[in-house]
């Protein structure tokens, strides 16, 4: 395995200090713009080193959530201001661990999680509690209370971003945390833990890094943890159900999807097209959960609109994610990469479905040289074949003709996913009315847009459980509710 010049060695954080593993083991991170190119060092934890940052986070609490709400407030803005300066540092480690192009998705990603520590800093003055009204006898009024320890798990696709929404509205609550970053990317997540620490009280944040098995099961099943943030595939989502059932603690759960985008003739346009590439994330090779990645186009427009859409993906540059000229970069591991070759091979070759644009990546040239996979999009295809029905988490696009709405809202609704839907029309009521009639926690009509802070985000069917990214997702997500009740009789 080659390795760059000098890869670093990363350590994590644990009560307030940078440490290695309890055992010295450590893992290597890649980088997926080429091939067996080791580029840090990274602890590699297990149930030891999970257990001395639950107990740091456990000893932080009770000092933590004695700090007035909007002094934690305070604190998370001077975050947002560090991490406003550290945007570039941010975005370059993003983009060479991930694969993620630096333009069209790092630098982004970096600019927003300063957002979401400005968001979650101004809302410490709304952790309100109500009064009930049961007479003169009585006062009665609720608070609401913070669970403890978070275990807050993330994966790897927008690493960065994902820990920001967990992180900022627990602190903000009064919880104390321990992060666990995905093993492909930890080093953006280790990055903004030490803007963090800089700022906090020591173990209020804490970093264990690790595999899933090793340091995110005994996390899970830690005693001392309080409630569960878990962003991640939907089967692992239930494995943290049934660990979390055994001791009855909340969790919240943002998992996979198979997004549908139900396009009606009247909407059939070079804009639509541009919207429709953006809502599939294919300058993020389509590693996203909000994908729409299954596309319904009414039949009298089925071959024009996807000309149309193969011709704008033509001219998609693909290529080293740190290159600012390119607007797709790698998928994230070599893994990843084999499962999406996989389904596009079982999609071309052994189902016949027909590649508009795509298809296998190439073996030579300078894209062999990395795990870059072009925009693919295959007509021809059935909803009830794999390539339509499982979460690809690659950039490949089915697209499915309808001619009566009804069959296409079925189609839509035919997945034990619900994460997000796309209504592409001009005619607001039509739109309006297959918004209502699709299965999906978040429908945007005429934009493809990423999540926005302050909007409740999160899944129905096997695509989620509860809300985050809002005032309404931190009080659901990160407080537990107390009523007091005051005998005022005599
Ligand atoms: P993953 O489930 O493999 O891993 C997510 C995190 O969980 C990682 O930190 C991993 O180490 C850890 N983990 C793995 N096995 C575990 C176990 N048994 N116990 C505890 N922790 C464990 O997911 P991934 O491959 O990193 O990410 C891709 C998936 O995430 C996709 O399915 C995608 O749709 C989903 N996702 C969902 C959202 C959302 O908001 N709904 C956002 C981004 C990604």
């Amino acid at each position: 395995m080659s390795a760059v010049a000098s890869p670093t060695r990363e350590k994590m954080l644990v009560g307030g200090e940078w440490v290695e593993s309890a055992d010295g083991r450590t893992f290597d991170v890649e980088t997926p713009a080429k091939r067996g190119t080791v580029v840090a060092q990274v602890p590699r934890s297990g149930p030891a080193d999970v257990d001395r940052a639950v107990r740091a986070a456990a000893a932080a609490f009770p000092a933590w959530r004695e700090v007035a709400p909007r002094d934690r407030g305070r604190l998370l803005l001077r975050i947002a201001d560090d991490v406003d300066a550290a945007v570039e540092d941010l975005a370059r480690t993003l983009a060479m661990e991930t694969g993620n192009a630096i333009r069209t998705q790092a630098r982004p990603e970096a600019e927003l999680v300063a957002d979401v520590f400005r968001y979650f800093g101004g809302l410490g003055g709304e952790l309100k509690g109500e009064t009930v009204p049961l007479g003169e006898q009585m006062f009665s009024y609720t608070r609401r209370e913070p669970f403890g320890v978070v275990a807050a798990i993330v994966p790897w696709n927008v690493p960065v971003l994902i820990a920001a929404w967990k992180v900022a509205p627990a602190l903000c609550a009064g919880n104390t945390v321990v992060l666990k970053p995905s093993a492909n990317a930890p080093l953006a997540v280790l990055e903004l833990a030490r803007i963090c620490q800089t700022h906090l009280p020591k173990g209020v944040l804490n970093v264990v890094t690790g595999t899933g098995e090793e340091v995110g099961t005994p996390l899970a099943e830690h005693p001392l943890v309080r409630k569960i943030s878990f962003t991640g595939n939907t089967e692992t989502g239930k494995a943290i159900l049934r660990l979390a059932a055994d001791r009855i603690i909340p969790v919240t759960l943002e998992l996979g999807g198979k997004s549908p985008q139900i396009l009606f003739p009247d909407a059939a346009d070079e804009r639509t097209a541009d919207g429709v590439i953006a809502a599939m994330r294919f300058a993020r090779q389509g590693q996203s959960c909000t994908a729409g990645s299954r596309l319904f186009v009414h039949e009298s427009v089925f071959d024009p609109f996807l000309e149309t859409l193969a011709g704008k993906l033509a001219k998609m540059k693909v290529g080293d994610p740190l290159d600012e000229a390119n607007d797709m970069g790698a998928i994230v591991s070599r893994q990843q990469f084999e499962k999406v070759v996989g389904y596009i091979d079982e999609g071309a070759r052994q189902r016949g479905a027909r590649a508009v644009i795509g298809g296998l990546p190439p073996t030579e040239g300078p894209l062999a040289a990395g795990y870059y996979v072009e925009p693919t999009v295959f007509a021809n295809v059935r909803n009830d074949w794999r390539i339509a029905r499982e979460e690809i988490f690659g950039p490949v696009l089915v697209a499915i003709p309808w001619s009566d709405v009804g069959d296409a809202v079925r189609m839509a609704n035919d997945t034990h996913y619900g994460l997000a839907a796309y209504i592409w029309s001009r005619d607001i009521t039509k739109a309006l009315r297959t918004a209502h009639a699709v299965d999906a926690g978040w429908v945007q009509i005429n934009q493809g847009i990423g999540q926005v802070v302050g909007q409740p985000y999160g899944g129905f069917k096997e695509s989620g459980l509860g809300r985050e990214n809002s005032l309404e997702g931190m009080l659901e997500s990160f407080t537990q509710r107390k009523s007091v009740t005051i005998n005022l009789g005599s």
